[in-house]
C-alpha cells in the first residue's frame, strides 16, 4: 500500500492563508469571533487557520461519534463534548475537516441553533459535494476533492495517518 499525495502541505498552507484574510475581511475588524473546530478531524485545520487571522478571537471544540474504523457515512452522530465557551451573541464560525454526507454538519447546526448565536458561517478544508446527501450551506471550502477516501493533516484510517502534513489517498488496501 502506498499513499498518494492529493493536496500538498504548501497548497494547503497557501489556501488557508487565503481564507483565513477572507473570513476576517468577511466578519469585519470589530468582531471577536468564536471558532468551533469538530473534534478530532479538524483539529489540525482550525490551529492552522486561527493563526492566518488578524485580531481577536475564541475558539472551541465539540465532540461528535463518527465513522469508527469504516470508510463510508453511519450517519449515526452523537455529541460526545460539547461547548465550553458561551456563544450567546457571538459570530461563530464552525470548523469542519470534511463535508462528505452532510449528516454531521446538519446535525451539528441544529444542536448549535440552540444556543442564540449572533452568527453562523461554516469552513471546512474539504468538501466532496459528489456525495452530498442533505443540503448545507458551507460558507468557505478550501478545496472540493473527488469521492475518494482521504487522510491526512487531521483526517485518519482506524486512528492513524492524522499527522500526515499532507491530504493523502491510498493506492491499494490501506490493510
Ligand atoms: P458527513 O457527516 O458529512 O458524511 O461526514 C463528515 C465526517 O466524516 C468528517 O468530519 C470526517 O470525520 C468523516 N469523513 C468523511 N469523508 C472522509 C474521508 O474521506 N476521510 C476521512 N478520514 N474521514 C472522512
Amino acid at each position: 500500500m502506498t499513499i498518494r499525495v492529493l493536496l500538498s502541505e504548501q497548497q494547503i498552507r497557501e489556501r488557508i492563508q487565503v481564507m483565513g484574510k477572507q473570513i476576517r475581511e468577511d466578519l469585519g475588524p470589530d468582531s471577536k469571533p468564536l471558532f468551533v473546530g469538530v473534534l478530532q478531524g479538524a483539529a489540525v485545520f482550525l490551529t492552522d487557520l486561527i493563526r492566518c487571522i488578524d485580531g481577536e478571537l475564541d475558539y472551541d471544540f465539540v465532540s461528535i461519534s463518527s465513522y469508527g474504523h469504516s470508510t463510508k457515512s453511519s450517519g449515526v452522530v452523537r455529541i460526545m463534548k460539547d461547548l465550553d465557551q458561551n456563544v450567546v451573541g457571538r459570530d461563530v464560525v464552525v470548523v469542519e475537516d470534511i463535508v462528505d454526507t452532510g449528516l454531521t454538519l446538519k446535525f451539528l447546526l441544529d444542536n448549535l441553533r440552540l444556543h442564540n448565536a449572533k452568527s453562523y458561517r461554516i469552513a471546512t478544508l474539504l468538501d466532496k459535494p459528489a456525495r452530498r446527501q442533505i443540503d448545507v450551506k458551507v460558507d468557505y471550502v478550501g478545496f472540493d476533492i473527488p469521492d475518494e477516501f482521504v487522510i491526512g493533516y487531521g483526517l485518519d484510517y482506524a486512528g492513524k495517518y492524522r499527522n500526515l502534513p499532507y491530504i493523502g489517498v491510498f493506492e491499494g488496501d490501506p490493510e
